[in-house]
């Protein structure tokens, strides 16, 4: 049986961005000047490797500028296209004045299979790269910093933190060129596992609202729940862990490229992912059920399903099968805007990716405010803010002495007390802090206005409110 035809993954995103317009009041043009795509560069290189020249093909797409720098992430896949780099550069303009990170919205794509070259081919191929967009400025600290995505990691960002530092050799502020760098490499602490931490904090808020949990036919909290996963690289690893391991979360379903994998009981995820580490897929886990055909482990009764991987892998071949209640989205654009009508329709819960996974760009732009200041996170407080609390311990040891110790300190009090807060639990508080004001944005949209029947389009009547309201400011 044939599929009707779906919409590309721009198209997918203009539809979603028009059901949520019509119901703004936004004067005319603008609409149109929000929604468009400003430039899409695209570059062909070519590099010398084993012997021969190979070229190839990339792209940097700005979606909009009225906040700079503009931010997003750079892909390497084989799919990489046009339509998909404007389609999740769009996204990060909305994304980005959903939570309210000061920029525009921009994303990056090179088609490439990374898994076919060598970590020195890589390094060359992602210089070159970084080179030709660098020498455009499209990597630059206060006009297009890029981040990593799928296919990309901190080695790729810090290449190309070095290549534009090399062009650079007198900007002060080169290491802000790029975010998502490691550690020793002007990066910040929590970014590897933010965006994944994000769908944490995210699925925590949601638990915190009866309203919601009804919604979607859900009671309880996150403990004993039954998750499905696609995707174990960076977003699904991370969400799958913490909430595997932090909030009592069954994972019972992780489905990858070359299958999936089942158990009711619950998939131990960092086993799983070890198993890919060495062997390249899950074929072969030996403590959960293999289905080769991974796909349909997505139509599997769960309470939560995890798109971490691709776009349109919901879509309107499955969507009717597909039973989980509630959906987050944290991969860009795993359900189409087809598959999104039929599931509003059956009451199906879904955080929507602009939002689900908005943990890495708001940790990027910490990151980036750290590289401007140059100076870590906590560095200037951490220890007099421990000094003082001290001076409160001090005392209350004092009042308690004096009182005859009817009443001492525990010891565990005193060491969690005590201690200041470093940079990765400043980062991991500023980031739960993002998810909770933005969710609670979207919660009173779609609570408090009788047109608004999901969260998609509470998200973008929120960004879009935003952007416009930026753009009102500031005149066009
Ligand atoms: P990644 O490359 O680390 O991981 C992707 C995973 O998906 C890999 O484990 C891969 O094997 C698996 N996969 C590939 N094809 C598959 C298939 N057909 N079926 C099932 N699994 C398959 O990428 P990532 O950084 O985790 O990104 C995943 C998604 O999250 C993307 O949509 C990306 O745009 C989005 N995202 C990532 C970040 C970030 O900080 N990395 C931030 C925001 C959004």
């Amino acid at each position: 049986m044939s599929t009707p035809k779906e919409p590309s993954f721009r198209e997918s995103v203009d539809l979603m961005f028009n059901r949520a317009v019509a119901l703004m009041d936004l004067p005319p043009g603008l609409e149109e000047k929000i929604r468009v795509c400003n430039a899409t560069y695209t570059v062909r290189f070519g590099v010398r490797l084993r012997g021969q020249i190979q070229t190839f093909t990339g792209y940097r797409s700005v979606h909009s500028e009225h906040k700079e720098p503009v931010k997003g992430g750079i892909r390497y896949a084989m799919g990489v296209n046009q339509d998909e780099v404007e389609a999740l550069a769009a996204l990060m303009t909305y994304k980005c004045a959903l939570v309210e990170a000061p920029f525009g919205g921009s994303k990056g794509g090179l088609r490439i299979d990374p898994r076919q070259y060598e970590d020195h081919e890589l390094e060359r191929i992602t210089r070159r790269f970084a080179y030709e967009l660098a020498k455009r400025d499209l990597i630059h600290p206060s006009q297009n910093v890029p981040a990593p995505d799928m296919g990309t990691g901190e080695r790729e960002m810090a290449w190309i933190a070095d290549q534009y530092a090399r062009m650079n050799t007198t900007d002060i502020n080169a290491v802000a060129c790029v975010t998502g760098k490691p550690l020793n490499a002007g990066g910040i602490s929590g970014r590897v596992e933010a965006t994944g931490r994000g769908v944490q904090y995210a699925l925590r808020e949601f638990f915190r609202d009866a309203r919601d949990m009804e919604k979607a036919g859900l009671t309880g909290s996150l403990d004993g729940k039954r998750v499905i996963v696609q995707g174990l690289g960076n977003v699904g690893y991370h969400a799958a862990k913490f909430l595997s391991q932090e909030d009592g979360s069954k994972i019972t379903g992780i489905v990858e490229w070359d299958g999936a994998l089942v158990n009711e009981a619950g998939l131990d995820v960092d086993a799983v992912r070890a198993w890919i580490g060495k062997h390249g897929g899950v074929t072969g886990f030996p403590d959960g059920t293999y289905v080769k055909e991974g796909a349909v482990v997505l139509e599997e009764d769960c309470d939560i399903l995890i798109p971490a991987a691709l776009e349109a892998v919901i879509n309107l071949g499955n969507a009717e099968r597909i039973k989980a209640p509630l959906i987050i989205e944290a991969a860009n654009g795993p359900v189409t805007a087809g598959a999104d009508a039929i599931l509003r329709e059956k009451g199906t819960v879904i955080i929507p990716d602009m939002y689900a996974n908005a943990g890495g760009v708001t940790v990027s732009y910490f990151e980036w405010v750290k590289n401007l200041s140059h100076i870590r996170f906590g560095r200037m407080q951490r220890r007099q803010e421990e000094a003082r609390h001290q001076l409160v311990v001090d005392e209350l040891q004092r009042i308690s002495d004096a009182m005859g110790n009817t009443y001492s300190i525990t010891e565990s009090f005193k060491q969690k007390y005590l201690r200041g807060a470093d940079e990765l639990e400043l980062v991991r508080s500023g980031l739960d802090d993002t998810m909770r004001i933005a969710y609670q944005s979207m919660r009173d949209v779609w609570h408090e206005r009788g047109d608004v029947d999901d969260l998609r389009t509470a998200a973008y009547l929120v960004a879009i409110d935003k952007v416009a309201a930026s753009y009102r400011a500031k005149g066009l």
